[in-house]
């Protein structure tokens, strides 16, 4: 008899939960159900959690740069988003709109997005005024572009991601935020989608939730050759068995497979992801996209990330790099153009000969 899926994909314990060292609270927090809830939460696991006398976020950090930041990223607070931070940001290709429950995440990726886009110590705040972070999404609703560019999404209706400055699965069990939020679209009878990615596989939460089959879910996978940069996030098999039991439970799904890392085997270590996906959704016939990003940093993004993880071997040297200037002005170092079109070529063809179904959304 052939082996479930799940037994022939290797490497899979899942990760443990998230324990920060310490919770902390700020006095506004405390004024919102939510914030009072994930103190609860994290109370109940044991865990240090402090209320601060003022809305000002205290962290006494070590004067030594690797304790404090071993000591930031073991550090969850919760927080009230502020208007600026509340207000949907468009968030092309991968969404129409860009919706926050968190900003930070504890894992320790050496080519973390985030390291170019958030300031400050790397603390994971989590909103305590999810109402207020509701009552902003119908007002976008029917606006936005990428539907409209992207063919291969329409029947999306507007596109909401809340994976932009966190990872939602990583924290929910502390925060619960995505379920609720996964609820709220679920009852929202809108021609709208709430689209999340994660590296992590902790999907329990979600797979009873009344979703209405309007959340995808996305894996953010890498080849365990390069998932090695991926450090405190669930195995690559892990969050592939977790996205199987989305699609069981009727989400719409996805592949995020990013950062795409052009490195020495990278052909053959990709044709193996893509063929570890095919056997992990065996059986299934689920609604299935693909995102393709490469690698890129800025100048700014790889000195925090070559500070945080001075002993990665990540490739930021320059070679077989263009770069490209975005609209906010900043210069991004991403692949060459000669490799880019090779690659925008092997995912094509080998997501076409391995996932017949699956719809590719873009290529960045
Ligand atoms: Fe950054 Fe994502 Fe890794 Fe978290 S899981 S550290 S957000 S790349």
């Amino acid at each position: 008899m052939p082996k479930p899926p799940d037994a022939r994909l290797s490497g899979g314990a899942p990760a443990r939960a998230w324990r920060p060292s310490r919770v902390l609270l700020t006095r506004a927090a405390l004024g919102w159900d939510h914030g009072r809830r994930i103190a609860e939460r994290a109370a109940a696991l044991g865990l240090i959690v402090r209320e601060l006398p003022s809305d000002r976020l205290t962290l006494d950090l070590a004067d030594n740069p690797r304790r404090a930041y071993a000591e930031a990223k073991a550090t969850l607070a919760v927080v009230v988003a502020p208007p600026s931070k509340r207000r949907l940001q468009p968030i092309a290709p991968s969404a129409d709109w860009r919706v926050d429950l968190a900003e930070g995440c504890p894992a320790h990726c050496s080519y973390c997005y985030l390291a170019g886009s958030l300031k400050g110590p790397p603390v994971t705040r989590a909103y305590a005024n999810l109402p207020e972070i509701l009552a902003e999404i119908p007002r976008q609703l029917g606006q936005g572009t990428v539907t409209t560019r992207q063919p291969a999404r329409a029947g999306e209706g507007t596109t909401y991601e809340a994976s932009c400055y966190t990872d939602p699965l990583a924290i929910e069990h502390l925060t619960g935020s995505l379920s609720a939020l996964v609820a709220w679209f679920g009852g929202w009878k809108a021609d709208a989608q709430l689209r999340f990615t994660t590296k992590f596989d902790a999907v329990e939460p979600l797979l009873g939730l009344s979703h209405g089959g309007r959340t995808r879910m996305r894996a953010s996978i890498n080849p365990a050759a390069f998932a090695r940069h991926e450090g405190g996030t669930s195995p690559v098999a892990a969050r592939l068995r977790a996205l199987r039991r989305m699609a069981e439970a009727g989400y719409p799904i996805g592949l995020t497979v990013a950062p795409i890392i052009v490195a020495a085997g990278w052909e053959d270590a990709y044709a193996g992801l893509l063929r570890d996906v095919a056997i992990a959704l065996e059986g299934l016939a689920p609604d299935l996209t693909v995102e393709l990003i490469t690698h890129r940093y800025t100048a700014s993004s790889k000195e925090v990330l070559t500070g945080w993880y001075p002993g990665s071997d990540l490739d930021m040297s320059g070679n077989g790099r263009a770069e490209k200037r975005t609209k906010f002005g900043s210069v991004k170092q991403v692949y060459d153009a000669s490799t880019l079109s090779a690659a925008r070529r092997f995912f094509e063809r080998e997501i076409a000969d391995t996932l017949p179904a699956a719809r590719l959304l873009y290529f960045t």
